[in-house]
């Protein structure tokens, strides 16, 4: 069958497979089926496609595969790469009406959910249940839990948790051409054969869409305590991660990292108030799990006057509350309000050796002076995770700059030895610059993979590989 020539075949074939509320075509295609999160112009695909069961994203698969018509997988749309961004003439398969936490299984910790159940929903329902998940983003109230696993979500919390994949137990997925995979493994040892889930989280919906997740959780943790912590420069920041390691060992939960020109943005144009009294060049929130128990506070308090004595950290504000924390919290989050600054970010998300952190950042600041230094910009990330983000702020009118501004920045990145995405994954935004992290070997294998599981190469066209 041939779309080019029965196009209203198909469309009429998925709305019989759907039902009248199961696919949208025209004026009735909502706004956030448009674009994702990356910024680029809102682009109506040809129709959306909305299952409200796996049964029904494997007859769209299906007829989509026998139709060859190129299908955009769509999650939250809260994604950073253009992954989710349609392309004119694409079917979008949206999973908004699959959404539900279906069990928490208390004596497995696990808790098994539809993969377009918001990530903030998965985390109240391990909540109610006293434990906790281990994915964690700012975009909680809005991305789906299976475009977390999609990309392979990072967060706040990688440093004790690990990336999304390493909370996945198990996966339903439905291959291209409408065949379905169970493996909802709540078991944490299972080494029966290939384990082919492995293969779909981060693989950016171009191999399989994620119809339910598995995934492990963990107990809560307790007597958190936080700090902002003013540190010279990165060595000394690294010095303090290896302290806080050594000392509260898993109990270090968080370790997020901001220099100055991120700072200077907070505390000026945001209005946010000058944490130190002296500002720093770097500044460090951490959040430490002391365990239940009295004297937390102080115990966390007694550990870091012990790295102040020894001139490891500068200055430190404590959190004695829960006001406390979320004004430490504001100054991280900071980048959410950059759209009160009337300009456009050009936003790196890229990982950098950690012994090479100091160089990225002298790096960026000269690429800053010698051809953008009237912008401001942010730079900060999950520094113990590698991940930096960089945040240059253009006017409006001036988007055609961002091809020089990302050709400097991962040309630093690649001369550093780092990766062109920690986190977001590479959509269409970054996949021209793949080839700066991966060699040509690994780029041959993953056509491989794409070419063995999506022979009609229908599904997230474009997206990741040409
Ligand atoms: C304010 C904000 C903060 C963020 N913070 C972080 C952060 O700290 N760490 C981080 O990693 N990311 C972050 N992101 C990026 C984004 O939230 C994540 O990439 C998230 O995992 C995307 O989920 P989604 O459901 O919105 O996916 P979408 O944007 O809908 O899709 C993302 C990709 O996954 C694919 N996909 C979606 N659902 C499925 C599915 N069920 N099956 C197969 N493929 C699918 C899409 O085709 C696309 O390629 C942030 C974004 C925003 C806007």
């Amino acid at each position: 069958m041939n779309v080019a020539t029965t196009p209203d075949r198909l469309l009429e074939a998925l709305a019989g497979a759907l039902g009248p509320a199961g696919l949208r075509t025209g004026a009735e295609i909502a706004a956030r089926n448009c674009a994702d999160a990356y910024g680029a112009a809102p682009t109506p695909p040809r129709a959306v496609a909305l299952p409200r069961d796996t049964k029904g994203v494997s007859a769209v698969l299906r007829l989509c595969n026998a139709a060859g018509a190129p299908v955009v997988v769509q999650g939250g749309m809260t994604g950073l790469a253009m992954g989710a961004h349609p392309e004119p003439g694409e079917i979008a398969l949206s999973l908004e009406r699959m959404s539900g936490v279906e069990e928490v299984d208390r004596a497995a910790s696990t808790l098994t959910a539809l993969a377009g159940t918001p990530l903030e929903q998965v985390q109240q329902a391990a909540a109610e249940a006293g434990l906790m998940c281990g994915i964690d983003l700012g975009a909680r109230g809005s991305c789906s839990i299976g475009g977390n696993v999609a990309t392979n979500a990072g967060g706040n919390q990688v440093l004790r948790y690990g990336m999304a994949r390493r909370n996945v137990l198990g996966l339903e997925v439905v291959q291209p051409d409408g065949t379905v995979l169970r493996g909802l493994n709540k078991m944490l040892k299972n080494n029966a054969g290939y384990d082919w889930t492995q293969l779909y989280i981060g693989s950016e919906g171009t191999l399989g869409v994620i119809t339910r997740v598995v995934l492990g959780l963990h107990p809560r943790p307790e007597g958190v305590q936080t700090a902002l912590c003013a540190v010279p420069d990165a060595a000394s920041a690294l010095e303090l991660l290896g302290r806080l390691e050594r000392r509260f060992g898993a109990g270090l939960q968080v370790f997020e990292a901001m220099w100055s020109e991120f700072l200077d943005l907070a505390t000026g144009p945001l209005g946010l108030s000058r944490p130190f009294a002296e500002p720093p060049d770097l500044a460090v929130l951490v959040e430490v799990a002391m365990g239940p128990g009295e004297g937390a506070t102080e115990a966390f308090a007694e550990g870091l006057g012990a790295l102040l004595e020894e001139g490891v950290l500068a200055d430190a504000v404590l959190a004695q509350s829960e006001q406390d924390r979320a004004r430490l919290w504001a100054y991280r989050e900071s980048p959410y309000e950059y759209g009160q600054l009337g300009r456009v970010g050009v936003n790196f998300d890229i990982s950098i050796p950690r012994a090479r952190m100091a160089e990225a950042v002298t790096g960026l600041r000269e690429l800053r002076a010698a051809h953008w230094p009237g912008d401001p910009c942010g730079i900060f990330g999950h520094l113990a995770d590698s991940n930096l983000h960089y945040i240059a702020l253009i006017p409006p009118d001036e988007k055609n700059r961002q091809g020089s501004i990302d050709a400097a920045v991962y040309g630093l990145v690649r001369d550093l030895g780092g990766s062109v995405s920690a986190e977001h994954g590479i959509g269409k935004g970054k996949r021209d610059w793949l080839h700066y992290t991966r060699t040509p070997e690994e780029l041959a294998l993953m056509r491989q993979l794409k070419a063995a599981l999506d022979p009609k190469g229908i599904l997230n066209p474009g997206r990741v590989l040409r």
